[in-house]
């Protein structure tokens, strides 16, 4: 990257909270959607001590394919080749089931590159996080352990990416267990 990676990191900030501006979580709160793009970027900044700007920029940006109108291309353009594959790599295509999406995102966890193995930790943890403090109102204690269940098998396949976060993650899930028990 030629560009200041904080020039970029700003950018990236800016770009996002431009395109999922009139989006909200799901939960109850209904925080603004970029409150989780926060979250997920600051758990892979800690996880990475900064070591790699473009993990970060793609973790702020990890939700713009998916959810907004935003295309590889646009992200290629605007913060080149390694943010966009990163991004791509944690991308669901929406034009398949969700149940297959959902399996898909395990199989291809194991096998994803560290930075991206690193965004699902960071974008699994976060979620948790709000499904403890704030779960969508329609969703019952079946859904709701239906969801931790498969958070925790996608973070399986790539446990070994970064071991803090793994810790942060399974703090996280243990929120649940301890509710069941
Ligand atoms: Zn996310």
């Amino acid at each position: 990257m030629d560009e200041n990676p904080m020039v970029a990191l700003a950018r990236a900030y800016h770009f996002a909270a431009a395109r999922h501006v009139h989006q909200r979580r799901k939960g109850e709160a209904a925080e603004p959607y970029m409150n989780h793009l926060t979250e997920v970027a600051e758990l892979v900044a800690v996880a990475t001590r900064g070591s790699d700007p473009e993990v970060i920029i793609a973790a702020v940006l990890h939700d713009t394919v998916e959810d907004t109108e935003t295309t590889l291309d646009d992200l290629r353009v605007q913060f080149g080749e390694r943010v966009a594959g990163l991004v791509a790599e944690v991308t669901d295509d929406k034009l398949l089931p969700k149940q297959t999406r959902k399996d898909l995102q395990i199989a291809h966890a194991a096998h994803a590159s560290r930075g991206a193995q690193i965004i699902k930790l960071a974008d699994k943890t976060s979620n948790l996080r709000a499904l403890a403090t704030s779960p969508p109102k329609d969703w019952g204690d079946e859904r709701i352990a239906e969801y931790v269940d498969w958070a925790g098998r996608v973070v399986d396949a790539c446990r070994g990416a970064d071991r803090g976060l793994t810790a942060e993650f399974d703090k996280a899930a243990g929120v649940f267990k301890a509710a069941v028990a």
